[in-house]
């Protein structure tokens, strides 16, 4: 059967990306399949500063550079959401809402989305003063006061961008200790208009006209109002990997796990980035795992030509 490319990445990250320059500069035909905008988690990010070789950049610039690199190669970018893979005699057939994609080896590399609280009205005021983004909609806080939840690095990284913008910014976690590096939160407590409201979980979030206008905290059984304009969660993430459910390569959480080349246990289907059961998630890793991937599958595909 005639494939449309000899590789899919499907996921346009750090992982993604890696995976596509090296398998086009082995000459192996791939195309980047994704839902959203190019460049994952980085253009979320502020600022990245623990990237070898750049001191610190923007993350939407990092992103920019990867997909320039791999778009300057002329690897398609297409645009689609997964919905299924199938898997046949000598081909993997990619299905998604717009067509399908033949080809004969795929790199998963579609990462994570952040984790909801589940409280009734997180999704209808996603927009009206609640975000997932710093990034992309801190500005409209600008001399606002914020609320961000977590107490992870993505919590204390954005909340120290955030400080930049807002007139206040109370991180609310749920331990005493916060689990973000200790530079981070050293960092975090040394700027002025950065408050901690440790040991409180969030009840409720509070609404009025439509828009959020505060959250209500909970701490053993006292809770208190705390009126904000924003409320910004980075409570951890979830692997998107839903439309990977029918090839078996799924841990319970949903995270997919692979050997040391990358590779899952379908032959020709490796995996990279954030999708991976594994310890860390960086950056680093991501483009290390990317490549490990595609000079696995690119050995596979060898192989079996
Ligand atoms: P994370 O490290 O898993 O932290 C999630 C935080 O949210 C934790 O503090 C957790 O509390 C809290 N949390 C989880 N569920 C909650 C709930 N239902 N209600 C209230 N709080 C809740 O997630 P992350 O910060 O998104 O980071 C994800 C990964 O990316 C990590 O491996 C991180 O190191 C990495 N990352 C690295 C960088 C960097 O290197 N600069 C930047 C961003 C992210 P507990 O602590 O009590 O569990």
């Amino acid at each position: 059967m005639k494939v449309d490319y000899d590789v899919v990445v499907i996921g346009c990250g750090a992982a993604g990306m890696s995976s596509a320059l090296y398998l086009k500069r082995a000459g192996i035909s791939c195309c980047l399949l994704e839902k959203e905008v190019p460049g994952g988690q980085m253009i979320k990010t502020n600022i990245i500063e623990n990237y070898p070789g750049v001191s610190s950049i923007s993350g939407s610039d990092l992103a920019m550079n990867m997909f320039k690199q791999v778009t300057d190669l002329e690897v398609p970018y297409r645009y689609g959401s997964v919905i299924e893979i199938k898997c046949e005699e000598k081909v993997k057939v990619v299905k998604t809402e717009t067509g399908e994609i033949i080809c004969r080896g795929i790199v998963i590399a579609t990462g994570r989305s952040p984790k909801k609280l589940g409280l009734p009205l997180e999704e209808k005021l996603v927009g009206h003063g609640l975000s997932y983004c710093a990034t992309c909609d801190g500005p409209l806080y600008k001399e606002k006061d914020v609320v961000v939840v977590g107490g992870g690095n993505s919590a204390l990284e954005e909340a120290i961008y955030l400080s930049t913008l807002a007139r206040k910014v109370t991180i609310v976690h749920r331990r005493n200790e916060l689990r973000a590096e200790s530079n981070l939160v050293e960092k975090a407590k040394k700027i002025p208009n950065i408050s901690f409201s440790l040991q409180k979980e969030v009840k409720e979030l509070l609404e009025e006209d439509g828009t959020l206008s505060g959250v209500l905290l909970k701490q053993g059984n006292e809770e208190e109002k705390l009126p904000c304009d924003g409320l910004f969660l980075f409570i951890g993430q979830v692997p998107n990997s839903e439309a990977f459910t029918s090839l078996g390569i799924l841990d319970e959480q949903g995270y997919i796990e692979v050997d040391q080349n990358g590779k899952t246990k379908v032959a020709g289907i490796y995996a990279a980035g954030d999708i991976l059961k594994k310890e860390v998630y960086q950056i680093a890793t991501a483009v290390g795992e990317g490549a490990t991937a595609a000079i696995g599958l690119i050995k596979e595909l060898e192989q079996n030509n």
